[in-house]
């Protein structure tokens, strides 16, 4: 059987040594040394500052939307996963949704700009599948009308766009570590602040907002254990095998699948992470046969993102989206991670190349 992901489990012996640190100094949580330690190599690793890590990448927005004071109107994509929406609306925000561009799968400038109202406080737009958006474009329209941004950045761990971290750009990016991400800390999530008072004030509300031992604003618990921080820490150790793996895997598809499948298209000088494999399908009649065929020979792909989150039955607005929704309906991601073999990686193609020349083979249900 072939999932879509593979969580990523480093060497038992690895976490072992850091568990038994952790029950020697009964330091569980709390920011101890460990999530300490996480931190120093991540903002290392990535190149960048004010890193706080956190419980969850939902949470993670949350905060974000919270320190930045947005309470009324935010404009986000509806090609994302549910939590992107989700944390604004817990929020008590309005949702606006701004279509997506068609081959980049990410939201689109024009579209936000279009989409802005005198109470919009904030845009999320998220790096599709680690394809950075095109963030100068953004920052053009938020500084023109006075918005903030938060990048939920769950898929761009690792990535560069013009020759700096992609964390860098909006006022702040969130990442998610759960599992199922290219690094990870089985539940995790980190916010990376830009501005060095909003990330005082943030290491603050994960702890229920005490600040030097005072409670002077409304906190909530976001904080990472010792235990989470040190599965982080064993991962991170592999970070570049997991990423070289990833790009082989990545680039045999592109080559075999080309003009069988549609792809989607990187922003141009990207240093990509190869988090995920989408491929596009010419509908979703062509979808739902390739998912069949591919399910009867027991590779399990996932329609990601599907559906398009405006169509979501609790979302009020009934604006369509168009692109967004058309690309939700024809596409899938296929199954990426280091422990994929190469003769798993060739079942996958053959089925992929065979389903679309000859009429689609049915499942013996
Ligand atoms: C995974 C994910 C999240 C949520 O992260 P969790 O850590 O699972 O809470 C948010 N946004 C996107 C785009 C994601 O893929």
């Amino acid at each position: 059987m072939i999932n879509v992901v593979e969580p990523f489990l480093p060497d038992v012996s690895n976490y072992n040594r850091y568990v038994e640190e952790i029950y020697s100094r009964k330091w569980l949580t709390n920011n101890g040394p460990l999530v300490q330690k996480l931190t120093s190599r991540l903002e290392k690793h990535l190149e960048i500052k004010n890193l706080l890590l956190v419980s969850n990448g939902t949470v993670a927005i949350q905060l974000a939307l919270k320190l930045l004071n947005c309470q009324k109107n935010i404009i986000t994509t509806p090609f994302s996963f549910v939590a992107t929406v989700n944390a604004p609306l817990w929020g008590g925000c309005d949702v606006t949704f701004a279509d997506i561009q068609a081959n980049k799968f990410n939201i689109s400038p024009k579209e936000i700009e279009r989409k802005i109202q005198p109470d919009t406080e904030c845009i999320i737009p998220v790096h599709v599948f680690g394809n950075p958006c095109d963030v100068e474009e953004i920052e053009k329209v938020s500084k023109k009308h006075n918005v903030k941004v938060i990048y939920d950045a769950a898929h761009a761990f690792g990535v560069k766009c013009n020759g700096k971290s992609v964390l860098r750009y909006g006022d702040i990016s969130t990442l998610s570590f759960h599992a199922t991400k290219i690094f990870h800390s089985v539940e995790g999530g980190a916010l990376v602040i830009n501005d060095d008072e909003l990330y005082k004030k943030a290491v603050s509300l994960i702890n229920f907002g005490f600040q030097s031992g005072e409670l002077l604003d409304v906190g909530i618990n976001a904080k990472m254990s010792e235990f989470h921080a040190a599965m982080g820490l064993c991962v991170l150790d592999e970070i570049d095998h997991i990423v070289s793996r990833r790009k082989v895997i990545y680039k045999r598809y592109v080559q075999e699948l080309a003009g069988v499948v549609g792809f989607q298209k990187l922003t141009g000088d990207v240093e990509y992470n190869y988090s995920y494999f989408p491929i596009l399908l010419e509908n979703e009649k062509e979808l739902l046969c390739l998912e069949k065929t591919l399910t009867a020979n027991d590779i399990f792909p996932r329609r990601y993102f599907y559906p398009s989150l405006n169509t979501l039955s609790y979302i009020k607005s009934m604006e369509e989206m168009p692109v967004s929704e058309d690309v939700a309906g024809r596409i899938l991601c296929l199954p990426i991670y280091p422990a994929l073999s190469d003769e798993q990686q060739t079942k996958i193609i053959n089925v992929i190349k065979s389903s679309n020349k000859i009429p689609v083979v049915r499942s013996q249900s």
